[in-house]
């Protein structure tokens, strides 16, 4: 008897603990870990001295052949396998029409859902999808029924844009959710207060970027958490609050919190990392929504993130051409920037060798708890009988991100010329080295669509 990979060498990271072991790896599933003595031989040794052995990066908010980025499954996946993260959580948006890229109502909920997987196809590392709901409709909700129990149990809601929906419509949402067990996944600005904010940029001609972020204030982010939360905790629905960027919207989550209720959020990797001088310094390039907010709010995100009133950190990746980022005046942007290759190790880089967070919380924060949270339980871990999606970590080895090495299709990168300490060396998606050294070394297509379950909140 033998098994295909054994890591050994290394430090074994999880979300409670480090620890010195060996990993055994067959058939894609992780089948051990403990003392290397204990395995059957092993068809490949890796040697891992030095090294962290963690699971995975469950990255649960990108934006891949959507309405928003220019990145295919292959590109995206490719950046992500480079960058430590296995699986992804994209976006299905009911009423989208991805042959003409235009919302034409024309794809019902579960066909979005269904495009995703074909589209998908080509992908490198694992993905699933959140369902997205853009149209204020009785078959969208009727939709629900069918998608929740079948491997898409989280629901986007933007309260803003054009895709953007009503609080009275939400709250039917929400009733639903609630009796399927779904999450609500909201995206929260009040619309009016940033369009009226953006109209009087333009009416005064500030189109600078650097009145970008006064058009859509933190206040404004917190008010719509306020109303979206108080409906799921009203109709008994699991909330998530996405791309949480500030002191006043976080505080709005963990309130709603302290009473047990099934409230969770996350922040992005950008907001733990840039401040609003952003756009001094690189104009339209970190142009997104939420904007980046003040050094107080690098701040709030990281006590939040160590209280646990901030559960997930994620990227918001979503790809853009420089070119297009070049317009006369920043409401002609468009908004997004590529981060899915590099967010992980500015991430580390911040977290650990900055502030001091330790290796455990920093899993918790971008593997286990984005799995536990959006129902991957075969993901996130380093458990026996686990998918085996793990990553060999040099904490000692520095670059410098240079967005010419960056597979997305994006061609900047808002941390160009960063220098980082730890670089993710080996990238394994059920068993199979699909990111060595720099180097994709898996032929795209070995990522898989992953069926998700009703996350339990409860533990
Ligand atoms: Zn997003």
């Amino acid at each position: 008897m033998s098994v295909d990979t054994v890591i050994d060498g290394g430090t074994l990271v999880t979300a409670e603990r480090t620890y010195e072991g060996a990993l055994a790896i067959d058939d894609g599933t992780i089948v051990g870990v403990g003392a290397v003595d204990q395995f059957p031989d092993a068809d490949q040794v890796v040697d891992a001295t030095g090294k962290y052995v963690m699971p995975g990066v469950v990255d649960p908010h990108v934006h891949v052949a959507d309405p928003f980025s220019i990145d295919s499954y292959e590109s995206a996946s490719k950046a992500a396998a480079l960058g430590g993260t296995t699986t992804v959580i994209g976006f299905a948006f009911q009423g989208w029409n991805p042959d003409t890229e235009a919302f034409d109502g024309s794809y019902s909920l579960p066909e979005a859902i269904e495009s995703v997987r074909t589209r998908g196809a080509d992908s490198l590392v694992d993905f699933g999808v959140h369902g997205a709901l853009t149209e204020e409709t009785d078959e969208g909700l009727e939709d629900l029924a069918e998608v929740v129990p079948n491997g898409v149990p989280s629901i986007k809601m933007f309260t803003a844009y054009e895709v953007g929906l009503s609080n009275g419509f939400m709250h039917r949402v929400f009733q639903r959710l609630a009796d399927l067990d779904g999450v609500g996944v909201l995206h929260t600005e009040d619309d009016s207060v940033c369009e009226a904010l953006t109209e009087a940029c333009k009416r005064e001609g500030k189109g600078d970027p650097v009145h970008y972020p006064r058009s859509r204030p933190d206040y404004a982010e917190a008010m719509a958490a306020d109303d979206a939360v108080r409906m799921a905790l009203e109709t008994g629905a699991k909330y998530y609050g996405i791309h949480t960027s500030c002191r006043k919207s976080a505080e709005v989550l963990a309130a709603a919190r302290e009473d047990g209720s099934q409230v969770r959020g996350e922040t992005c990797v950008h907001f733990t990392t840039l401040d609003e001088s952003v756009y001094e310094d690189q104009g339209t390039l970190p142009l997104f929504a939420p904007p980046m907010r003040t050094p107080d709010d690098i701040e709030a995100m990281f006590e939040h993130l160590q209280t646990g009133s901030l559960d997930v950190v994620s990227t918001d990746h979503c790809a853009y051409t420089e070119e297009s980022k070049q317009v006369d005046n920043w409401w002609d942007s468009p908004f997004g920037a590529n981060l899915l290759q590099t967010g992980f190790p500015v991430f580390h880089d911040e977290a650990v060798n900055e502030r001091g967070l330790s290796y455990p919380t920093l899993v918790r924060l971008v593997a286990t708890a984005p799995a536990q949270t959006f129902g991957l339980p075969e993901k996130g871990t380093l458990t026996p009988g686990t998918d085996a999606d793990v990553i060999v970590f040099d904490p000692d080895a520095s670059y410098t991100i240079d967005a010419s090495d960056n597979e997305s299709k994006a061609d900047f990168s808002i941390f160009e010329g960063r220098e980082v300490t730890g670089r993710v060396e080996k990238t394994f998606v059920r068993g199979t080295l699909v990111a060595d050294d720099g180097e994709i070394v898996a032929d795209p297509g070995h990522g898989r669509f992953v069926e998700r379950v009703e996350p339990d909140w409860s533990a």
